[in-house]
């Protein structure tokens, strides 16, 4: 595996082998803020089966996180990560440095309108503009033919795919279920600042929004009335406090009053002390 840090000698590295054979090789590339965990693995998993090269990037991006978030308090261990990825056959670790993706006098961004304002886009006014400059400049500078993103931010990943769509960016954009731990958590490099209680407490978020699904299968569609049910669960249980609990069509984003079995976003977010998580499901395909 190559570890590179300047877009030069990323570009360098990755000519000849775009040059080759065009049409032919494909470059799978995973854009990731780094604490590595399965969710991440499965990614380059997926990459590495479809793709002929796999390239990882890790970088902390600020212009996604709000002043007073965790930015500066954001696990990061780029030993322990770059071990994990060369164990998996990762041709090429991507990290840049904050000077080269914001130099002083940065002022571009991106943002695909109406999609960043809902959900988490709610109390987090900025965060989908910070994750949808990064991507793009990352895309520029890798220049993959297929990116890979996981379900468990759905709303990060319908938001690319409408930037890569509307802005005519020559790449796939693949995507992965949510990968969680034995007791049902969704992975999260955040899952590292729950305490124990934190985290017993934490499991309501998967198991309500289970209780949702079963209950959608079982032909509960009253979008009202699964809200009301996930909040009669969530509130049951000390520590957790509701951000949201959102259905939604699965392409705009845009609220609906009965589910549809076929393109529906089920998502939530969720306060466990300080600690923000995310969960959701999805009846259909992204
Ligand atoms: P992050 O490092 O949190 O920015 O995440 C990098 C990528 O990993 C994003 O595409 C996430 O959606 C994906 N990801 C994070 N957690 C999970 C998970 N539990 N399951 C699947 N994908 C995940």
């Amino acid at each position: 595996m190559k570890t590179i840090k300047s877009f030069g000698e990323l570009k360098e590295l990755l000519r000849p082998f775009k040059c080759s054979d065009p049409g032919q090789r494909t470059i799978g590339f995973v854009p990731t803020m780094g604490f590595l965990h399965q969710g991440h693995l499965e990614l380059v998993e997926q990459s590495k089966k479809e793709t002929d090269l796999t390239v990882v990037s890790i970088f902390v991006n600020p212009t996604q996180f709000a002043p007073g978030e965790d930015f500066d308090a954001y696990p990061r261990d780029l030993d322990r990560d770059a071990e994990l990825l060369k164990e998996r056959g990762v041709d090429v670790l991507f990290f840049p440095t904050m000077d080269d993706m914001y130099p002083e006098g940065y002022a571009t961004y991106v943002e695909v309108a109406e999609l960043g304002k809902v959900l988490c886009g709610k109390s987090r006014p900025t965060h989908f503009k910070g994750v949808t400059t990064i991507v793009l400049k990352l895309l520029n500078i890798v220049e993959p033919t297929h990116a890979y993103f996981g379900r468990k931010d759905a709303q990060q990943a319908v938001i690319i795919k409408k930037m890569v769509t509307d802005l005519n960016v020559g790449v796939t954009i693949r995507t992965i279920p949510i990968q969680r731990d034995p007791d049902g958590l969704a992975l999260s490099s955040r899952n590292i600042y729950l305490s124990t209680e934190e985290r017993a407490a934490a499991l309501v978020l998967p198991r309500s929004l289970e209780l949702l699904r079963k209950k959608i299968r079982e032909g509960m569609l009253d979008v009202d009335e699964l809200r009301q049910l996930f909040r009669r669960e969530v509130d049951n249980v000390s520590l957790v406090e509701i951000d949201y609990i959102e259905l939604v069509d699965l392409e705009s984003l845009g609220e609906i009053t009965v589910v549809d079995p076929d393109k529906t976003l089920v998502a939530a977010a969720v306060r466990v002390g300080k600690t923000r998580l995310i969960d959701n499901f999805i009846l259909g395909e992204i």
